[in-house]
């Protein structure tokens, strides 16, 4: 089934329940919000002549429209690739071209960004609340167009180790899985029930939008569009029993806040995306309560392999409540989760290899990317890259990455695409980028470097590159990186050694 039905069938039952919500305010519908819809997908099929299948991006910040935009899509029989909105302009291309878009819905502060780096398929930028996105909203309304479970709803585009981000293909039945395991097994939701979305909606808290939809909540965004305790906390208060989809270091900074969250304003909060310290979920229980929730996931099993819930992170009574904090709890309904060793015989329990999983929320594989997706499915498994171990019960330990992922502040970010951009400059001989632990942002990015360039020009040249958060806070330059006898670098040894000088003296 097409999972637009959900938004169309809220619009025909529950025509005055409140569906769209800015800062303190109900900004649209069911009804009214269903028949705007109806109405953008109208002007895409008939006004613009895209046919079924057809992908459509959204390069934009969070805002009530966003959800709206989503809708019209999949209402549409279309495709969403919905695009970091904190991505490159390179980047961001990159994603349009791959994909093949051939409109995308962008926020006032993308247009440019956009229409400068727009590939020559893409034939129309709409700007969200522009001319062209108000005559949408009055072409002739369509009804929903039928697909089936297994066609293409969202190009999940997650970076790649090769540095080149990969479109996981996620169907209309893997989203409808993951909505259905999310109210099952993180978070009952119920009518009226308001979620509020200050991670970007490309992303994890994006996928939530489909639950809240399905039982008839409300999807708010914060008036600012992004993420501030105090703002939070006073939409929080005013909405009541409000969920959030929160990465760790999020969750840290409403904890470090002075914002006072009253009784009832939280519903629950749930994290993912990264790993959270014992220590911090605590101090996070200590200050907001019973209300987390944990998920372990990745785009290509969107929000949905293992889950550890509410009552358990909650219950400090149980003896085994600290050492359940630090797993990222047991395999969804859904989901079945084994590890492996390198040869891909299943492991037994306690002991550590990758972790695979199958079930309806797992990708068909990444778009036009063939030796991608025989590698990531083979077997019919989905390879997450993840190393960790299962316990008697069940509960999955992650140990490590089986890349060399950095994630900072929630982001994902490979070395390769860093190191590639350090070695465009002509006095860098060689770099290789890792992660170092960091109390606030996770990890932060760290550039070992052979060569002598000022730091001042590698960060110019990053930031001509890549996005933002993915340039180096530190440049080490030294004489030669560690290599195994095959000559390639040694990141676990750098690992190690930039681990040693973070302990003692001559810190770069
Ligand atoms: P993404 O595809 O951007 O959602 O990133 C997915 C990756 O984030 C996973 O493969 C894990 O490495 C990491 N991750 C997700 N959830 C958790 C969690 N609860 N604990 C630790 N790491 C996590």
């Amino acid at each position: 089934m097409n999972i637009a039905l959900w938004f169309a069938r809220q619009g025909q039952g529950h025509p005055d329940a409140a569906a769209l919500g800015q800062g303190l305010d109900i900004v649209a519908r069911y009804g009214e919000a269903a028949e705007t819809v109806a109405r953008m997908a109208g002007a895409m099929r008939n006004g613009w002549g895209l046919a079924p299948g057809e992908r459509v991006a959204i390069v934009a910040a969070n805002t009530p429209a966003y959800v709206e935009a989503l809708y019209a899509i999949w209402h549409a029989g279309l495709v969403a690739v919905p695009v970091n909105a904190k991505l490159h302009g390179l980047e961001i291309a990159y994603i349009l071209e791959h994909a093949g878009c051939a409109a995308a819905f962008v926020s006032d502060d993308l247009e440019s960004t956009v229409a400068s780096h727009a590939p020559a398929g893409l034939a129309r930028i709409i700007r969200i609340g522009g001319p062209e996105w108000r005559a949408m909203r009055a072409a002739e309304p369509i009804a929903v167009e039928p697909r089936l479970d297994g066609d293409l709803a969202w190009l999940f585009y997650t970076s790649g180790t090769t540095g080149r981000p990969k479109g996981a293909m996620l169907s209309h039945g893997n989203l409808a899985a993951m909505s259905h395991a999310y109210v099952a097994e993180v978070d009952a939701v119920a009518p009226g029930d308001p979620i509020l979305h200050a991670a970007p909606m490309s992303h994890g808290s994006g996928l939530y939008i489909m639950a809240h939809i399905m039982r008839g909540g409300v999807n708010v965004v914060p008036e600012s569009g992004g993420f501030d305790p105090m703002e939070i906390a006073a939409v929080m208060n005013h909405w009541r029993n409000v969920s959030m989809f929160a990465a760790p270091t999020m969750i840290k900074r409403l904890v470090a806040s002075p914002a006072a969250f009253e009784p009832g304003a939280i519903r629950t909060i749930t994290w993912g995306g990264a790993p959270m310290y014992v220590e911090d979920t605590r101090a996070a229980l200590d200050r907001l309560g019973p209300c987390l929730a944990q998920i372990y996931g990745q785009g290509e099993s969107p929000m949905t392999i293992t889950t550890l819930p509410k009552a358990e992170i909650a219950d400090a009574s149980h003896p085994l409540w600290l050492e359940r904090l630090a797993s990222a709890g047991r395999a969804y309904a859904c989901i079945e989760a084994a590890v492996v060793d390198a040869e891909g015989r299943h492991l037994s329990v306690g002991e550590t290899g990758e972790v695979i999983c199958r079930g309806s929320p797992v990708m068909s594989g990444y778009w036009n990317n063939e030796a991608a997706t025989a590698k990531s499915l083979r077997g019919g498994w989905l390879h997450t890259g993840d190393v960790g171990a299962f316990d008697e019960r069940g509960y999955l330990f992650l140990k490590d990455r089986a890349n060399d992922l950095i994630i900072s502040g929630g982001s994902n970010i490979y070395p390769r695409e860093v190191e590639e951009v350090l070695l465009e400059h002509p006095a860098i001989r060689e770099a290789s980028v890792i992660g170092r632990a960091d109390a606030d942002w996770g990890e932060v990015v760290i550039a070992y470097v052979v060569g002598d360039a000022p730091p001042a020009e590698l960060d110019a040249l990053c930031l001509s590159r890549i996005a933002r958060f993915k340039r180096p806070k530190d440049y080490v330059f030294v004489d030669a990186l560690p290599k195994s006898n095959y000559g390639k670098i040694l990141k676990t040894a750098l690992r190690a050694l930039d681990a040693n000088r973070q302990g003692g003296p001559g810190v770069s």
